[in-house]
C-alpha cells in the first residue's frame, strides 16, 4: 500500500520514500507525491533519486492493486532494489499545469450545467464532454470563466462516507463515471459557492491561480454531446 501524499497536499513536489517492490511494471514506494492516471488527469512524470547518485526517470504513474501506485520507468532502466531509500520528485511545472487545468474544468462544468459524459486534462489543452443539444456560446462561457477566476474563490477537499453521498445523489455530475465505492469514504472537492462534487484529482488552492482559460473549440460529438476544448491564453 502506498500513502497518497498528493491527496493530502497537492503542492508537495517531492518526498522521501522507501522502495517496496520494483518490477518491469513499475516501482512501488511506501509513499509518493506522484498522481496516478485517473479521473481524466494524466499520471505524473519525474525522477526517483537515491543518495548514492542512482537516478531513475519516471515516465508515468498508474494505479496498481491494493492502493499501490506504480512508478513506470523508462524502457531498459535498471531497477532499484527493495528497501532502497529514494527521493521522489515530480515534474512540477507539468503537474502544476494539470492542477490549474483540472480546477479550470470544474469551473467550466459550473458554467455549463449539463451532465458531463467525459473529459481529459492535459497541460496544453483540456476538454469536457457535455450531454446537451444546446448551442454553446464560447464568448459567454469565457466571460463567466473570467469572473470566477477573478473572484479567487478558495478550493478545498473533504471526505464524506458512502452513505452521506447516497443521501445527496445530486452531487454526482459525471454521468459516465461513478465515484469509487467500497473504501467507505469519498473525497469531495469544493470550490466555495461554485462547485461541490466527488473528485480524486489534484487542484490549485484558489480559482485565481487557474489563470485566464478560454474555450478554443466546440465540437458536436453526436446529437446529444458537445465537446468543449479549453486552453490557457
Ligand atoms: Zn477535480
Amino acid at each position: 500500500m502506498t500513502e497518497w501524499l498528493f491527496q493530502q497536499d497537492a503542492y508537495l513536489e517531492r518526498c522521501a520514500a522507501r522502495v517496496l517492490e520494483a518490477s518491469p511494471d513499475g516501482v512501488v514506494l511506501d509513499r509518493t507525491v506522484f498522481y496516478p492516471l485517473g479521473g481524466g488527469q494524466p499520471g505524473d512524470t519525474g525522477v526517483l533519486e537515491a543518495n548514492d547518485g542512482r537516478r531513475w526517470t519516471v515516465v508515468d504513474a498508474r494505479k496498481g492493486d491494493g492502493g499501490r501506485i506504480l512508478h513506470r520507468l523508462a524502457d531498459g532502466s535498471a531497477l532499484p532494489g527493495p528497501a532502497d531509500e529514494v527521493e521522489a520528485i515530480v515534474d512540477w511545472p507539468r503537474r502544476h499545469l494539470h492542477m490549474r487545468m483540472h480546477t479550470g474544468l470544474h469551473l467550466l462544468g459550473s458554467v455549463l450545467r449539463f451532465g458531463v459524459t467525459g473529459g481529459q486534462v492535459a497541460a496544453d489543452r483540456s476538454r469536457l464532454d457535455f450531454d446537451t443539444q444546446d448551442e454553446i456560446d464560447a464568448a459567454r462561457v469565457n466571460e463567466a470563466l473570467q469572473v470566477l477566476v477573478e473572484a479567487d474563490r478558495p478550493v478545498s477537499c473533504r471526505w464524506i462516507t458512502d452513505e452521506e453521498l447516497d443521501a445527496q445523489p445530486e452531487l454526482v455530475r459525471t454521468l459516465s463515471v461513478q465515484p469509487p465505492r467500497g473504501a467507505g469514504r469519498i473525497r469531495l472537492l469544493e470550490i466555495a459557492g461554485v462547485d461541490l462534487q466527488p473528485c480524486g484529482g489534484t487542484h490549485v488552492r484558489s480559482t485565481g491561480e487557474v489563470g485566464r482559460l478560454v474555450v478554443t473549440k466546440v465540437e458536436n460529438k453526436g446529437r446529444h454531446n458537445k465537446r468543449v476544448y479549453v486552453a490557457f491564453t
